[in-house]
């Protein structure tokens, strides 16, 4: 079934900005010095702002797509980053400009790109590092389904390093497909990139917080084994793959990997959402805390989530787990 995706996204976008939005020309005031990123309707720069020395990632942003006015799209995304700001594992909004055709996002530098490069280099990272980016991914998310927000386009891209090398504390990006839950109805839209989202996006079934859990299993997939887990040679392949839950757990893709990864990643790839853990219930599981005194300790954050808060307790991985 083919939906249109413009239909929904008019539906329960947030209007209310405390941001300013200058109409001050950006390279008034920033150098621009290269392009970080591109994607259909977005451009980001790298830039200094000239005052400061402080340097940004401006998103620059067209307001018309298909020929449709998609001013409050944005609006939303910057309504979505300011509630998300006191959040340290979310990017921060510094300031917003407008011209006639864009909206220039200001946003807090990422350094070190997306973790999207340490799924498909040659070195992948070690357990350590990847249990502490998806420990702080889980921060962030948790925080963002506090807020009853849901991000709908978490993927490799979109988890940005603060430093390359080492690895630094991860900055989640890109809330243009976020949405606020529960406030009209149930939320069912056709959205994101088939290779990450959840079987209930594909089948047009409402969207839950659980629908992030599964592309935090994606991601922690792509991190220990340097694949994706559903990538197909087509689309219709890659649908095909999501929708039955096909999922490679062989030794050849899993050799180095421990089997408490294993069990993280079984756990949240789970075709009924009702079955996911939540974003707090993951960060109680064992996986992410063997590895916890192999690095040098990491900056307070503004808002840590209180570990193992939640009274979950996961059951002891079984050695040799079966398909379902
Ligand atoms: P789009 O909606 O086009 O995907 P994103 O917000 O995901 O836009 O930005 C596109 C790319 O630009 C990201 O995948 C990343 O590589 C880069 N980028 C975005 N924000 C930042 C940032 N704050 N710091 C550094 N790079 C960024
Ligand atoms: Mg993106």
């Amino acid at each position: 079934r083919r939906l249109d995706n413009r239909s929904g996204l008019s539906a329960g976008l947030l209007a209310e900005i405390q941001t300013p939005i200058s109409t001050e020309p950006v390279d008034s005031l920033y150098e621009l010095t290269g392009e970080l990123g591109r994607g259909k309707f977005a451009t980001v720069k790298r830039c200094v702002e000239k005052a400061t020395g402080k340097v940004f990632a401006a998103k620059f942003l067209r307001k018309r797509r298909r020929g449709r006015d998609c001013r409050a799209e944005i609006i939303h995304e910057m309504a979505v980053l300011e509630i998300a700001r006191n959040n340290a594992r979310v990017v921060n909004l510094h300031a917003a400009y407008e011209t006639d055709h864009e909206i220039v996002l200001m946003l807090e530098y990422a350094a070190g790109g997306e973790i999207f490069d340490h799924c498909v280099s040659e070195e992948l990272l070690p357990e350590a590092q990847i249990t502490r980016l998806i420990k702080q991914t889980l921060e962030g998310v948790n925080y963002l389904h506090q807020s009853n927000l849901v991000h709908l386009d978490l993927k490799p891209q979109n988890i940005l390093l603060t430093s390359l090398s080492p690895p630094g504390d991860i900055k989640i990006v890109d809330f243009g497909l976020a949405r606020r839950l529960g406030a009209v109805g149930e939320l069912r839209e056709i959205l994101g990139t088939p290779e990450y989202v959840a079987p209930e996006i594909l089948n047009y079934e409402p969207i839950t917080t659980a629908t992030d859990l599964w592309s935090v299993g994606v991601i922690a997939y792509m991190l220990v084994t340097g694949e994706s887990p559903f990538a197909g040679d087509d689309k219709q392949e890659t649908y095909l793959n999501v929708s039955q839950v096909s999922v490679d757990y062989s030794k050849e893709a899993f050799s180095r990997v421990s089997e408490l990864a294993v069990d993280f990643i079984r756990k949240l790839l789970v075709k009924a959402p009702e079955d996911r853990p939540s974003a707090a219930e993951c960060m109680s599981h064992p996986w992410l805390w063997q590895h916890q005194f192999c690095l040098s300790p990491e900056p307070a954050t503004t808002h840590p989530i209180r570990e193992r808060s939640c009274g979950f307790k996961w059951p002891v991985p079984p050695k040799h787990t079966e398909d379902k």
